[in-house]
């Protein structure tokens, strides 16, 4: 079998006494989509959070493309240029334009060229359909497009895999579906993505695998067929009825 892209084995994180992640093991593979639910408080966040080293894992181990980025002097800005990470709040900068916020990283931290990181910027800016705004300022745009250029910075580092922890929530409703026909491109150029959403409906459409997750475990995953048509556990059943 192909080697993961993603694999999360034996991952433990506690806060203080509170153990949070206990002990989450999960393989995302090349192109796939894996769309991640539970209640609030049940990790998610902190489960991504680790996956970029935002959050200091207490135990297990985390491969991205076969290199433990939780090794001890790993580079964390190779593993943050592998790994993107698209947030809730996109936090761009009101002061910089678009493109200029777009190829922040690629020139502080990765010293491109002016030029050479343009050229990547504008690239990323043209996937997410955002080409003509690349020198208007963030306050120019509406929130969903906000969000894609919070998109179009992670690409522009050109990661192994984009962690997106509920890219619209913060979003008014009318603005959502933009975002995730942007997310739906990406998937179908071959991105490896792992999602934290609400999107019920996007993940009947677009995940590969779904993963449901309680008070700091996986408790069942399956295709979307299985997890909304047919869960097994009692609760991601009361979970899922409450969404709905
Ligand atoms: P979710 O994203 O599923 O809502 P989180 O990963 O944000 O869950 O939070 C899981 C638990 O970890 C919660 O109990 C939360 O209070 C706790 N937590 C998250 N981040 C921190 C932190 N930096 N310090 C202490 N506790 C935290
Ligand atoms: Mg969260």
């Amino acid at each position: 079998m192909e080697n993961p892209i993603l694999k999360i084995t034996s991952l433990h994180k506690s806060f203080g006494a509170n153990e949070v992640l206990k002990g989450i093991d999960l393989n995302v593979t090349k192109g796939q989509l894996v769309f991640m639910i539970g209640p609030s408080g049940s990790g998610k966040s902190t489960l991504l959070r680790c996956c970029n080293r935002l959050e200091e894992p207490s135990s297990g181990s985390i491969l991205v493309d076969q290199e433990d980025i939780t090794a001890a002097g790993a580079d964390l800005n190779r593993i943050r240029q592998n790994i993107g990470m698209v947030f809730q709040h996109f936090n761009l900068y009101r002061h910089m334009s678009v493109l200029d916020n777009v190829t922040l990283a690629l020139r502080k931290v990765q010293k491109l060229s002016k030029e050479e990181a343009n050229t990547r910027g504008l690239d990323a800016l043209k996937r997410v359909g955002l080409l003509e705004k690349a020198s208007a300022f963030p306050d120019q745009l509406s929130g969903g497009q906000q969000q894609r250029v919070g998109i179009a910075r992670s690409l522009a580092l050109r990661p192994k895999v984009v962690l997106f922890d509920e890219p619209t929530s913060a979003l008014d409703p009318e603005l959502v579906g933009d975002v995730l026909k942007v997310m739906r491109e990406l998937k179908d150029d071959g991105m490896t993505m792992v999602v934290v959403s609400h999107e019920m409906g996007f993940a009947r459409a677009a995940a590969d695998h779904v993963v449901f997750m309680d008070a700091g475990k996986i408790v069942e995953q399956g295709t979307p067929q299985q997890i909304f048509g047919a869960p097994t556990h009692a609760r991601t059943q009361s979970f899922l009825a409450r969404m709905s």
